[in-house]
């Protein structure tokens, strides 16, 4: 069958996530993948992506891993799915245990979801909820950062503040308060990273100042803001907060979905800071990007705030697919591969050609910035570097940019006029080059047209 039918049969059933379908019936691309290896996808027709984005930041090991899909086809044949409350599995046990050992310390419980934005549902809740079964009635704010993404449901819509996901939606959400985000890339000139924190963090003081008894938690994306633009900042910023927080009897929330998992370097994004938050969510990653799975892992006194004889102080919250085994099972198959070799290790040596890669690109005029945490490199598009213009038209390079790099073999995503690649784990030097070497193309046809 080939692309075209697919395609055409795709447009009369299926309703995309995150887009405006007008554009598909309006000719823009929509490609078929028949299958997927290592950093590759496939389509009918024999073309193949190198999938830079990891299919939504999820794949960590490569498309169709072996050993994760071994793992899967072995579970499927023992359990495939059992309910979660008054029941148990040992793929659920193993990985809470596994996850508990490597997460930042203080963190002692495990509570699943089956994607990112339940995971952030759950950590709001219980972090309201916990403050409520001590007597603390007062605490029903939460603050979270400007540019902050934390997901789709209207729970973790709410505490995001991108204006193309939310702003349709505010009438029918809390809301939290945003509070200024320490990104480095918004540093006034001849201030540096840690400036910017530590500016943010006074902002967040005077916040917590006047409404610290009324809030409950703050969340945070540590270190990169992924969907505002990859945005970065520094480890500085994390242990200020921590240490408000604390001052002020309010739990901290680490969003680890995009950042978890190895992306930024070190396993967990927080541990970049030396903190441990109070409550953390991660997904993604998780099941090395082969299927839905998410945790948010809560301390100790948080858990024991739950325990009564009455039954309305429990966390009376479900998904029908937590904790699923086959999920479970690809998680424990993901964190073997992480014990068998040394990835982070190796993500240092992919990193650095990933810098080398990148480099050529800052002398572009239209590149205000080349930023890199770990295996996260973003191109900052600007009109004029010296001031940080932004593009006049928002978005339209970076769509050109997305096309050009699709009829040249490559998977980018551009967020609005940020290029940027977080491959999988698995991307060799050659293809790093070839990835190098794709984006500049895209670059300049973009700027050329
Ligand atoms: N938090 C962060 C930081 C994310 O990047 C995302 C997804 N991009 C989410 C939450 C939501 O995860 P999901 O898409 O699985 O609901």
């Amino acid at each position: 069958m080939n692309r075209k039918t697919w395609r055409d049969r795709d447009l009369a059933v299926l309703w995309h996530p995150c887009t405006q379908m007008q554009e598909h019936l309006d000719g823009a691309p929509l490609i078929t993948i028949r299958r997927g290896q290592g950093v590759w996808l496939e389509d009918y027709e024999g073309r193949r992506y190198l999938d830079a984005v990891s299919s939504w930041w999820t794949n960590l090991f490569g498309h169709a891993e072996p050993r994760i899909a071994a793992a899967i086809a072995s579970q499927a044949q023992q359990l495939e799915q059992v309910i979660l409350a008054g029941f148990s599995h040992v793929p659920a046990i193993e990985l809470a245990e596994q996850l508990l050992a490597l997460a930042p310390s203080g963190l002692s419980k495990v509570f699943f979801a089956d994607n990112g934005s339940a995971a952030v549902e759950v950590a709001l809740k219980m972090s309201y909820h916990a403050h409520l079964n001590r007597g603390d009635t007062q605490r029903t704010r939460f603050i979270a950062l400007q540019n902050s993404y934390h997901g789709e449901t209207l729970g973790a819509l709410a505490v995001t503040d991108i204006p193309l996901y939310r702003r349709t939606y505010a009438p029918l959400m809390m809301q939290p308060g945003f509070v200024p985000s320490p990104d480095a890339w918004l540093a006034e000139p001849g201030e540096s990273a840690e400036d910017r924190a530590e500016r943010a963090a006074q902002a967040l003081a005077e916040v917590l100042q006047r409404q610290g008894e009324q809030t409950a938690a703050l969340i945070i994306e540590p270190l990169v803001q992924c969907a505002a633009g990859m945005r970065m900042h520094s480890p500085l910023y994390l242990r200020r907060a921590r240490e408000l927080c604390d001052r002020h009897g309010v739990h901290l929330i680490a969003d680890e979905i995009a950042v978890g998992f190895g992306r930024t370097g070190s396993l967990f994004a927080c541990e970049q800071a030396g903190i441990s938050p109070d409550l953390m969510c991660v997904s993604k990653g998780i099941t090395g990007g082969f299927l839905p799975l998410a945790a948010t892992l809560a301390t100790e006194a948080i858990y024991q705030a739950f325990l009564s004889d009455r039954r309305d102080r429990a966390f009376l919250h479900s998904h029908s697919y937590t904790g699923n085994p086959l999920a479970c099972a690809a998680a424990l198959a993901s964190l073997q591969i992480f014990r068998d070799q040394d990835v982070l290790g190796a993500n240092r040596q992919r990193a650095a050609a990933l810098a080398r890669a990148a480099a050529p690109m800052a002398e572009l005029p239209k590149v205000g910035e080349v930023r890199q945490r770990g295996m996260i490199v973003a191109f900052e598009l600007v009109a004029d570097r010296a001031n940080k213009t932004p593009l006049p038209t928002v978005g339209r390079y970076g769509q050109q940019i997305y096309r050009a790099g699709l009829e040249r073999g490559v998977l980018l995503r551009p967020l609005g006029d940020v290029i940027y690649w977080m491959p999988p784990y698995c991307i060799s030097e050659d293809e790093i080059g070839h990835l190098g070497k794709v984006t500049q193309d895209a670059l300049r046809v973009a700027f050329s047209a």
